[in-house]
This record gives C-alpha cells, sequence and structure tokens, in this order.
C-alpha cells in the first residue's frame, strides 16, 4: 500500500452526507451550502421574501376539547 492509496480514500465515508441544493437538486456547493450556488440561494431567499413559505396556520379546533373541565 502506498501514501497515494490512502491519500485518495475512496474507501471513506464523508463525514458529512453531501446534501442536494434545495433549489435545483444538485449537489451543493461548500460555498454555498446549502445552495449549489448563488444564483440558487438567491432564487430562494427571494422566495422567502415573496411569502411563498408562509407557514400554515395549524387549524386545531378539533383539539380544543373540554377535556380539562
Ligand atoms: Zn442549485
Amino acid at each position: 500500500m502506498t501514501d497515494e492509496d490512502k491519500k485518495s480514500g475512496s474507501n471513506v465515508a464523508p463525514l458529512r452526507a453531501p446534501r442536494p441544493c434545495p433549489e435545483c437538486a444538485r449537489p451543493s456547493h461548500r460555498e454555498h451550502y446549502p445552495f449549489c450556488s448563488d444564483r440558487c440561494r438567491n432564487v430562494d431567499l427571494n422566495r422567502w421574501l415573496s411569502g411563498s413559505y408562509a407557514i400554515p396556520v395549524a387549524d386545531d379546533e378539533s383539539k380544543a376539547d373540554d377535556d380539562d373541565r
């Protein structure tokens, strides 16, 4: 076994599994983590700003029983 074999480390699992970009599902780039590029980061940011990520309000009225009476 040579040093090169150790360095290549193809049989060693990476510490962190690479995550796909939330926008286009390509492998994320370390510099733009968790996105693959600055463009996808901006797309995601714009989506947040435009409000389409609005958190749905759970309609929990069915839970509002009078159990504690
Ligand atoms: Zn992307």
